[in-house]
């Protein structure tokens, strides 16, 4: 601790109570963010979801395939094998 900070404690915790004030913020963000992307599902019927691969696409080799689910938000459940209008391919 410099002599600054010992001589002047609430500096101190003012840059405290700033870092604390951080990451509440952005722990929050984050959360928000997640709730989000999760919140905007997608109908099957509108994404033209089918249960089977097409033109050699399946959900498996779509980019927003992961474990099982969309993170495109077409909703739950998806087959590894399906294929929707939002196909993208992993790079
Ligand atoms: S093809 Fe459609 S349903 Fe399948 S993972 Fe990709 S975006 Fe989701």
């Amino acid at each position: 601790m410099s002599d600054f900070d010992q001589q002047n404690p609430s500096r101190r915790t003012f840059m405290k109570q700033v870092i604390y004030l951080t990451s509440v913020v952005a722990a929050g963000a984050a959360t928000l963010g997640s709730t989000a992307a999760r919140a905007a599902t997608i109908s099957k019927a509108d994404a033209h979801y089918q249960d089977a691969p097409k033109d050699g696409n399946a959900c498996s080799q779509c980019y927003y395939f992961d474990n099982g689910t969309c993170k495109r938000g077409v909703v739950d459940p998806i087959s590894p094998n399906g294929y929707c209008d939002y196909f993208s391919p992993k790079s």
